[in-house]
């Protein structure tokens, strides 16, 4: 099993399959100067299985593809084929805009549950949002989902002045349909101008649906990064992802690797080690997973201070959401 300098077990690797997307989402993107990787720096097909493989022999037992959108790339389908063999629990998050293409591919590949990404249930402020007029396909591709037995979580990011009045709305889609809801505090990434008045905070969020709706919390496993909650006739249920305010670091188990090919060992952290350049090298990538996980920080990368609107975006060193895979 993998372990890093706080003897924290890590089994789950986030692979970003492309820092492509046919979405805009204004604060994933950078909003200027973004140009995407050429091909031949993204990991292919062959290294992604290698590469995967190994992080299996080494205790990795959850896999999740993301991006960009995993799904624009064309070999995603390929992809899953290879990833499929392995004994871990496959899975993808996506903008969902390209789900309906995929379905049979996630049949047949083991993928049972699906993150999908949904910031707004008002069609013109998703335009402004995604910069695309998708909204209509991506609720029709979210119910395809569930009628076709998948777990669905939503994935909503809640930005201050921009969607937060809809966080009700959102619990209430959990009354008939068995979504999970997961409200995601905007997090600091480079280019996204984000600033400490722009998140609504964890317990905002709370204090706005207590005025709605009377809710317990669930028990969730001991590496959730969502605190899980349930209003009892409902059929789904509700999450806040709170890294900016009550942060989880003290139970992670994630890794990533962006499309190039670098481990990141946390979603903030400043270093990268680069995997797939040792790889084509021909080097052993074993030591250097090893020892980019001994060099992962106790939260948050070290990047974040105590308080988070002292916190100021430019200066810390990261790449853009796009380009690091969330
Ligand atoms: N394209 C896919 C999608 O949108 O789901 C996968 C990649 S996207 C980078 C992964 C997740 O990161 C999405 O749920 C997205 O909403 C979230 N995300 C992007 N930028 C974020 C930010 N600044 N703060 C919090 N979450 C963010
Ligand atoms: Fe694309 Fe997902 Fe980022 Fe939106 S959040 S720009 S869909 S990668």
């Amino acid at each position: 099993m993998l372990t890093d300098g706080f003897n924290r077990p890590h089994n789950y690797l986030r692979i970003s399959l492309t820092d492509n997307c046919n979405f805009r989402c204004t604060y994933c993107m950078p909003h200027e100067n973004m140009s995407f990787m050429p091909s031949a720096h993204l990991m292919q097909q062959d290294e992604i299985d290698h590469i995967a493989g190994i992080f299996v022999q080494l205790g990795v037992n959850k896999i999740r593809l993301t991006g960009g959108e995993p799904l624009v790339r064309k070999d995603a389908a390929a992809i899953m084929e290879k990833l499929a063999k392995y004994n871990t629990t496959l899975t993808l998050t996506t903008n969902g805009v390209r789900v309906h293409e995929f379905l049979e591919v996630f049949k047949k590949n083991g993928i049972t549950s699906v993150n999908v990404s949904l910031d707004t249930l008002d069609t013109q402020k998703f335009a402004r949002i995604t910069r695309r007029n998708e909204f209509n396909r991506v609720w029709k591709n979210i119910e395809l989902l569930l009628q076709n037995g998948f777990k669905v979580k939503v994935n909503m990011v809640v930005m201050k002045g921009v969607n937060e009045f809809e966080i009700p709305d959102f619990v209430a889609l959990t009354r008939n349909l068995p979504l999970h809801v997961r409200f995601i505090e905007f997090m600091p990434f480079s280019g996204n101008k984000w600033n400490g008045q722009s998140v609504f905070t964890y317990a905002q969020m709370l204090e706005l649906i207590a005025g709605h709706y009377h809710f317990t919390p669930l028990a969730g496993h001991p590496n959730d990064t969502a605190k899980k909650f349930k209003i009892p006739e409902h059929k789904g249920t509700f999450a806040v992802i709170s890294t900016v305010t009550a942060p989880f670091c003290a139970t992670c188990n994630r890794m990533r690797l962006t499309a190039d090919g670098k481990m990141k060992n946390c979603l903030f952290s400043a270093g990268e080690t680069d995997i797939l350049g040792a790889l084509r090298s021909g080097a052993d990538i074993v030591p250097l997973i090893q020892t980019c996980l001994l060099h992962k920080e106790a939260d948050r990368g070290g990047q974040f201070t105590d308080s988070f609107e002292d916190l100021n975006a430019a200066t810390m060193k990261n790449r853009s959401m796009i380009a690091i895979g969330g």
